[in-house]
């Protein structure tokens, strides 16, 4: 397929912000999409590879403006003044590409197979000239590029497509394709979607128009799956009423989510964001090895960090750097050493364990699980129908330095990437919220040369909204080992993302995340939210969330809601 008819659905789709008109453009394209070029569906969500795969285009903002210059012969400068204009290097590119072809004529043609293949070499190059390698690679596609492909092909190779389209939005597209829209084929489709992380297979069954092979799709055990979440309520007697008496209530140990697979020998270990972190834990994969029985399974945790003198828990905060570090590793599992507190199993021995009631699967992990104190344990729980008992619980979990208690349904299946009503979190009044860095402004005095004051956003499900500015929380002083992050630390973090500069004040691609607290919500016509924070402070990265999960408009609207109460 030209590439070019792809460019022009993408314009297509941006022209319209109705959701419904966007799911009508893109099954109309979907009706007609041939066989072989089922792949583009992963262009269509602005990625190269199906969601659990982890290679990802990753090409900053300054090599795509050098390779728009090399290819439409602009200089580097004049191509950052009209992208401090613009605010969109796809459209800098449309621009500069338009100026060129006036004057030169370039008969290639782009297929969209030349450009998937060119942008799936690009994660692989490593070492040393890869950077020219990646400029070549990119400049080929440039330079044969028409206008309206040349923006899109840049908004890609940032990543920041602007046509505002979901997954769910591709879900609905399908099953008004294939299925003339029946509610419940979408619910089917999403299933499939979430069972399988991988468009092109749904599409491919979809597109035959049979809804029990949409079915029959299951989980593979090696490629990353989404964890089901959770919902929230303020006190145990909420939580019952959505998961019913009796149910089933954990610790919320305050850790990070890790998804266990076991496929015999080969043992993998992927956060929430799929991102694989195997090598970051080898203690973890020896646990598994030596206390879980069962060659072939997926299991669900939350790995949390122990004091090594006081053997007590610690929060989140203190471990998070485990996720990331890729050194030292031996070091570092010696002083922030975690326990995998095992509470749920997605698959065992051949079988996908899905569809079974949690109390079922609850009992078939116990039975595996070789409970192992500071290494490996299933995750500690009663069964009650009591809110006295429950309260209790809740009590103790705090006292144990955990963040509150799950109250889990005990008839609920496993629903991958879902926040439905399965499991119910219960935590002390709901005073911090995860965010996106998406601007900041340079300091003063002491702080000059670093970023100081950083605009904190939230999700709308389609873009991000300010709702404040946070620079307390953060060290003037760069920190040795665990503890919070230094001015200094966050200024380069953000620096390879700093997309306009004017004056102190710079525009951030939103890309990390962090955890603030806050004294109050008010209404505030300052941000583009609606809303701000009052006092926020910052608290923690959040290196293993993505941008799309923080905290949503909607739920900060919640708490405003529970505020006011
Ligand atoms: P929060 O910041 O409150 O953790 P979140 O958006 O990170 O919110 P949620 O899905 O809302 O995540 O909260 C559930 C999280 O709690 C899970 O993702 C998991 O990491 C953690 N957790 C801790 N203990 C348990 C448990 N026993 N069962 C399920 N999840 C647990």
């Amino acid at each position: 397929m030209r590439y070019q008819k792809l460019a022009k659905l993408y314009e297509e789709l941006s022209s319209t912000t109705k959701r419904l008109e966007k799911v009508e453009i893109l099954s109309k394209f979907f009706e007609v999409l041939p066989k072989d070029d089922s792949e583009v569906i992963y262009l269509l969500m602005g990625k190269i590879y199906p969601e659990y795969d982890e290679r990802k285009i990753g090409i900053s903002n300054q090599l795509v403006i050098k390779a728009i210059s090399k290819a439409t012969g602009t200089e580097i400068k004049k191509i950052i003044h009209e992208w401090k204009m613009l605010g969109d290097l796809g459209e800098v590119a449309e621009k500069f590409t338009l100026h060129k072809k006036q004057s030169t004529l370039n008969s290639h043609i782009l297929t969209t197979t030349k450009v998937l293949e060119n942008l799936r070499k690009l994660p692989s190059l490593e070492g040393k000239g890869t950077v020219n390698k990646k400029l070549g690679i990119i400049t080929e596609l440039l330079t044969s590029a028409d206008p309206l492909e040349a923006k899109y092909i840049t908004r890609s190779l940032i990543g920041d497509l602007r046509i505002g389209i979901q997954e769910s939005t591709i879900r609905d597209a399908l099953a008004l394709a294939f299925f003339k829209k029946d509610k419940d084929v979408s619910e089917i489709i999403q299933k499939a979607i979430d069972k399988s992380n991988d468009l092109v297979v749904v599409l491919e069954i979809a597109r035959q128009g049979k809804i029990n092979e949409l079915e029959k799709v299951s989980l593979q055990i090696g490629k990353p799956i989404k964890a089901m979440l959770a919902q929230k309520a303020v006190n145990p007697k909420e939580g019952f009423a959505v998961v019913g008496k009796p149910c089933i209530i954990e610790y919320k140990y305050d850790g990070f989510r890790l998804l266990i697979h076991k496929n015999d020998e080969v043992i993998t270990l992927f956060t929430r964001s799929l991102e694989n972190v195997t090598a970051q834990f080898p203690e973890v994969v020896e646990y598994v090895n030596q206390y879980v029985k069962g060659k072939t399974f997926i299991l669900d945790s939350e790995a949390v960090g122990y004091d090594k003198k006081t053997k007590k828990y610690t929060e989140f905060q203190a471990i998070s750097q485990r996720i990331r570090r890729k050194h030292n590793i031996e070091k570092l599992q010696k002083e922030l050493p975690v326990e995998v507190n095992v509470f749920d199993i997605l698959y065992l021995e051949g079988k996908s364990q899905l569809d079974e009631p949690f109390e079922k699967r609850s009992k078939l992990l116990r039975s595996i699980v070789k409970d192992t104190p500071y290494k490996i344990i299933a995750s500690k729980q009663i069964i009650t129908d009591d809110e006295e008992k429950a309260m209790e619980f809740y009590n103790q979990a705090l006292e144990n330095n955990q963040e509150g208690i799950m109250m889990k349904k005990m008839d609920a299946e496993y629903r991958p990437g879902r926040r439905v009503g399965n499991m119910i979190k219960v935590k002390p009044e709901e005073k911090d919220l995860d965010l996106v860095i998406t601007g900041a402004e340079y300091g003063t005095g002491k702080r000059s040369g670093w970023l100081s004051s950083f605009i904190l956003s939230c999700w709308d499900g389609e873009k991000f909204l300010e709702i404040g500015k946070v620079g307390t929380g953060i060290k003037e002083k760069e920190t040795a080992e665990s503890g919070n992050v230094s001015f200094k630390e966050l200024t380069e973090k953000l620096k390879p993302y700093i997309i306009t500069e004017k004056g102190k004040n710079v525009t951030i691609e939103p890309k990390i995340v962090v955890a603030v607290t806050y004294q109050e919500i008010q209404k505030s016509p300052n941000y583009n939210s609606g809303l701000a924070l009052r006092f926020p402070r910052f608290t923690a990265l959040r290196p293993d969330k993505k941008p799309e999960q923080a905290n949503t408009l909607k739920e900060i609207l919640e708490d405003l809601k529970n505020q006011k109460r």
